[in-house]
C-alpha cells in the first residue's frame, strides 16, 4: 500500500521546525488535555483552507495513544475517487502514527489534515491535502499533497497523464529541480497552478503543454466538451422543483433533486439546454431552463466605507492586466513587480484596477497594500577567505540552534575542515548559549531565524515588527551588531512580510536535507545526495540534533573531496556576483 502511495503522492516538506519558547505554546502545555487540542485545532486549522468546491466534507478525529487527530477530507459521490481519496488519508495518518510514535506519554503529537478541491479545465478535479503535524519533540511540518482526477472515470491523472512532453522546462522556471517529485499541480478553474513553499502561483505558458488527451480514457474528448460546454462557475437559482441526471440527457439514471429557491453553483452550460452542477454528493446535470442566475449581491465592503472604495496597491509580481475578469480576455498591459495601482473594486479573485491611464482587471491576490521595496543589505562581515570563484561552492545552513549537544559538534567539524556556514539562530536561544553564538559568528556568520520561532505570515503587523525587533536586540546583545540574513520559520515570507522587512535579506533553501525528519545521518547525506550537483545550492539543515551532527562529520569531507568549497551564504552570494537585496526570497545562487 505505500508503495503505491509512493508513486502517486507528491510531497513538499514546506515547513520545519517548531521551538516551542513562546509562552503561548507553553501556556498550553499546563492547560486542559482537550482545550489544548481545541486550541491547537484552531491555530492549526486557520491557516489551512476551506476552498471545497466539490462535494462535501467528512471528518475522521480520534486520540491513538499520544497522538491526537483530526483529519478533514472531501466525499465527492463518486466511488472510484473516494475509495482513492479515504485510502490516501488512511495511509497518511498510519505512516503519521509509525513516524511519531514515541515513549514520552506525557507529551502530545497532534496530527491534522484539511484539503482544497477545485474543478478543473477538462473536467478535471484538483484535491490539495495539507498535512500538518506537530510531534512531542516539539516540531511542526506541513506537507502538501496534490492529486488530479479525471471527474468523467474517475481515474487518477499523473503528471504524464496531464502533459504534453516539455512541461518541465517551464516548470523550472518556477522551481529549482527538473525531479518529478517536485512538481505539484493544480488544474483549477480553466488555469494550471503550481505549489511551491505551500503557496499556489499561476503558471503562465504551462497550458500549452496540456494533454489531457484520452490516454486514460479512449472515448474521452476533451474538443467536443471544450465546444459544447462554457465555463460559469457561478451560483443560481433553482425556479422548479426538479431532478437531477447522471448524464446530460434525459434517458439518463436520476442521481439526485432540487427544490424551487434552492441555490445551485453551475460549473458549465452547454449550448443545448444542460447546465453541470457541483452538488453535496459530486456532479450532476440540470436542464438550464430550471435555473436563473443569482443576482451579485451588493458587497457590504462597498455600502459602509463611504464615499470612496478606491485604494493604493502594490503589485508583487509581474502581473497581466486584462480587460475583463477572465484570463483569456484582451491582456491590456503587464504592469511589472512593485508597481502601484490602484483598486477600484474587487470581486471573485479579480480586482479592477487603475494603472497609469488604463483601466482593467488583474488578479487581486498578487496585489499587496504595503510596497516592497528593494534595497542592498549591508553584511555585518565582509565575505573572506580563499575561496576561487571559478570553482563550486555549495553553503551548509543550520536552524534553530545553538543547542549545548549538536552545535558544538558542528562547529568542531568546520574548524577541522576549516570551512564556514551560516547559523540561522532563534533569538531566545542566543540569549541563553551566547557563548557557542559568538563561536559561530568566529566559524561561520550567525543569521536569525526569529525570537520564537513563529509562521510570520499569520502575525499582525505590530506582531511582526516585535518579533523582528526581539530577534534584532539579541544578536546585539550577544554579538553587537544586527542580523543581515533571515531565514523565516518554515520560509514563510508573503508580501506583507517582504514588504516589512527592511534592512534583511531572505534567506529560503533549495536542497531540503530532512534531517529533522529523518534523525538519521545515512537518510539525511542521501537526501541530500538526490540533489546532483550542488554549485550554488544552499542546504538546509538544523542545528539541535546530534544525528545532524553525525552527518556533517561525513558531509563536509565529503564535498571538499568532491571539490567543493563549503561557504557561508554571504559568501556564495557574493562570488556567484549577487548583491544581496531586501523585499527577495533567495532560494540559492547559480
Ligand atoms: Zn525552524
Amino acid at each position: 500500500m505505500s508503495s503505491t502511495l509512493k508513486k502517486k503522492k507528491i510531497v513538499l516538506y514546506v515547513a520545519l521546525g517548531l521551538l516551542t519558547i513562546g509562552l503561548g505554546v507553553f501556556i498550553l502545555f499546563f492547560t486542559g488535555e482537550s482545550h489544548k487540542e481545541k486550541i491547537k485545532e484552531e491555530l492549526i486549522f486557520e491557516n489551512l483552507s476551506n476552498k471545497k468546491e466539490v462535494g462535501r466534507m467528512s471528518t475522521l478525529e480520534d486520540r491513538n495513544g499520544n497522538i491526537y487527530y483530526k483529519i478533514n477530507y472531501p466525499v465527492v459521490g463518486k466511488s472510484k475517487i473516494d475509495d482513492f481519496i479515504k485510502n490516501e488519508v488512511d495511509v497518511l495518518k498510519d505512516n503519521a502514527f509509525v513516524e511519531n510514535r514515541c515513549d514520552c506519554d506525557e507529551l502530545n503529537t497532534y496530527y491534522f489534515i484539511d484539503y482544497e478541491l477545485y474543478m478543473g479545465m477538462n473536467r478535471t478535479l484538483s484535491l490539495v491535502l495539507k498535512e500538518v503535524v506537530e510531534t512531542s519533540w516539539l516540531r511542526e511540518s506541513v506537507n502538501v499533497y496534490t492529486y488530479i482526477f479525471n471527474i468523467d472515470n474517475g481515474e487518477y491523472l499523473s503528471n504524464e497523464d496531464i502533459f504534453e512532453d516539455g512541461y518541465k522546462e517551464i516548470l523550472t522556471k518556477y522551481i529549482f529541480s527538473n525531479d518529478d517529485e517536485k512538481f505539484k499541480v493544480v488544474i483549477k478553474e480553466d488555469k494550471v497552478y503550481l505549489i511551491v513553499n505551500g503557496m499556489m502561483q499561476e503558471v503562465e505558458g504551462i497550458n500549452d503543454y496540456l494533454r489531457l488527451d484520452g490516454t486514460i480514457d479512449k472515448d474521452y474528448k476533451v474538443e467536443d466538451l471544450e465546444e459544447e460546454y462554457n465555463l460559469i462557475n457561478k451560483e443560481y437559482i433553482v425556479l422548479n422543483d426538479v431532478v437531477l441526471y447522471k448524464e446530460a440527457k434525459l434517458a439518463s439514471d436520476v442521481i439526485g433533486s432540487v427544490k424551487k429557491d434552492e441555490i445551485v453553483k453551475v460549473y458549465r452550460q452547454s449550448d443545448k439546454g444542460w447546465s453541470l452542477l457541483l452538488t453535496q454528493d459530486g456532479v450532476a446535470y440540470i436542464e438550464s431552463k430550471n435555473i436563473e442566475e443569482k443576482k451579485e449581491e451588493i458587497p457590504e465592503e462597498n455600502t459602509n466605507s463611504g464615499d470612496s472604495n478606491e485604494v493604493k496597491l502594490y503589485t508583487v509580481t509581474d502581473l497581466n492586466m486584462r480587460s475583463e475578469a477572465s484570463s483569456s480576455s484582451e491582456l491590456l498591459d503587464v504592469i511589472k513587480s512593485g508597481e502601484e495601482v490602484i483598486m477600484i473594486s474587487k470581486s471573485g479573485g479579480w480586482a479592477q484596477v487603475q494603472y497609469k491611464d488604463k483601466i482593467g482587471y488583474v488578479s487581486a491576490s498578487y496585489l499587496t497594500e504595503v510596497k516592497i521595496v528593494k534595497r542592498e543589505v549591508k553584511l555585518n562581515v565582509p565575505p573572506q577567505g580563499h575561496i576561487d570563484p571559478s570553482k563550486p561552492m555549495v553553503a551548509l545552513t543550520f536552524d534553530d540552534g545553538p543547542n549545548t549537544k549538536a552545535t558544538p559538534r558542528i562547529l568542531d567539524t568546520l574548524e577541522k575542515y576549516n570551512v564556514r556556514a551560516t547559523f540561522f539562530d532563534l533569538g531566545s536561544l542566543m540569549l541563553r548559549y551566547p557563548d557557542i553564538v559568538k563561536r559561530e559568528a568566529k566559524l561561520g556568520e550567525v543569521g536569525t531565524h526569529t525570537y520564537s520561532h513563529k509562521n510570520l505570515n499569520l502575525l499582525s503587523a505590530e506582531e511582526l515588527a516585535e518579533e523582528i525587533r526581539l530577534s534584532k536586540e539579541a544578536s546585539m546583545q550577544v554579538l553587537g551588531y544586527e542580523p543581515k540574513l533571515l531565514r523565516p520559520p518554515y520560509g514563510n515570507a508573503n508580501a506583507n512580510v517582504r514588504a516589512s522587512i527592511t534592512d534583511m535579506a531572505i534567506i529560503n533553501w533549495n536542497v531540503d536535507s530532512l534531517d529533522w525528519k529523518y534523525r538519521n545521518k545515512d537518510l539525511t547525506l542521501n537526501e541530500i545526495d538526490k540533489f546532483g550537483n550542488l554549485d550554488g545550492k544552499i542546504i538546509l539543515m538544523h542545528s539541535i540534533h546530534n544525528e545532524t551532527a553525525d552527518a556533517i562529520e561525513i558531509l563536509v569531507p565529503d564535498l571538499l573531496d568532491r571539490g567543493y568549497q563549503v561557504v557561508s551564504v554571504s559568501e556564495l552570494a557574493y562570488y556567484k556576483g549577487y548583491t544581496l537585496e531586501t523585499g527577495t526570497i533567495y532560494y540559492g545562487f547559480k
